[in-house]
């Protein structure tokens, strides 16, 4: 079946004052795959993706969201997607239900606290605030969060900075999880390791500039086929693998 764009950004450009942040970029995101954005810190990830979001103002470029035009379609964009707030989104006298409800009331969908965290496997901190999570579940929570309004796409900053390995893996599979119910996933990260398995394309930004669009495998093939070599002989597995092993437990049961 031949792929279906869900995004297009075409020459986006945005400039803050005389500094340019993203420079004529244009790329497409296909329905139905996780789509990573690698680069650097100040490549112009969340510049770029924030625009797509309706947060920020391009400077100039014609963006696309599930067949709207970000020129007049904001408020039907904005229905179709779902974005991680920042934590001080979270009002801290309020726990994990109540958080819920109280975003679903302001989306105006009719579902549970229990069928939302469900989805992310906190139904036992439904009771707790965000602030009593480890940075896991912060995360799983956050999600669950951009999942509320059923959106076609879910964009996530960085969900994994700072986690630690089984939670990083824990939320590999949430991520997979939401792409394999038909939810297209645009991640920004900048570990290289985790786009490598968690995303079915990427695209490496640098500088504001789009520096290759592929999957993960063709630009790896690419590169080993004009005769690169790693110096060092590579492990089929790594230390953090063994951590994994050691004290791994699948993140439906954490
Ligand atoms: P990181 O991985 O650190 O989040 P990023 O790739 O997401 O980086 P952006 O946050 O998009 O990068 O920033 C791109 C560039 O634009 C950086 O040089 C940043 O300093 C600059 N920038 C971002 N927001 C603003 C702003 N509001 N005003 C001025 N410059 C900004």
């Amino acid at each position: 079946m031949a792929k279906q764009p869900i995004i297009t950004v075409k020459n986006l450009v945005k400039k803050y004052g005389d500094f340019t942040a993203v420079d004529d970029i244009s790329f497409e995101v296909y329905e139905g795959e996780i789509f990573g954005l690698l680069g650097p810190n100040g490549a112009g990830k969340t510049t770029t993706l924030e625009i797509i979001e309706t947060l920020r103002e391009k400077t100039s470029g014609q963006i696309m969201v599930d067949g709207f035009d970000i020129e007049n379609g904001v408020d039907s964009i904005k229905k179709r997607i779902g974005v991680q707030l920042q934590a001080a989104g979270y009002y801290p006298n309020l726990n994990l239900s109540e958080l819920i409800a109280l975003f679903s009331g302001l989306y105006g969908v009719d579902v549970t606290a229990n069928q939302m965290l469900e989805k992310v496997a906190l139904t036992d901190k439904a009771k707790a605030k965000y602030k009593d999570l480890s940075g896991g579940q912060k995360q799983r929570f956050s999600i669950a969060t951009t999942l509320i309004n059923n959106p076609r796409i879910v964009f996530l900053d960085e969900p994994t900075t700072g986690l630690d390995p089984q939670a990083r893996r824990n939320l590999w599979d949430l991520i997979r999880e939401i792409r394999d119910q038909g939810t297209t996933v645009v991640i920004t990260t900048h570990y290289m390791d985790e786009a490598e398995v968690l995303c079915d394309r990427v695209a490496f930004v640098d500088g504001g500039h789009i520096i290759g669009i592929n999957t993960p495998d063709a630009f790896i093939d690419e590169l080993v086929a004009l005769g690169f070599e790693r110096k060092k002989e590579v492990k089929a597995a790594n230390l953090e693998d063994v951590f994994i092993a050691k004290t791994g437990k699948e993140w439906r049961e954490a």
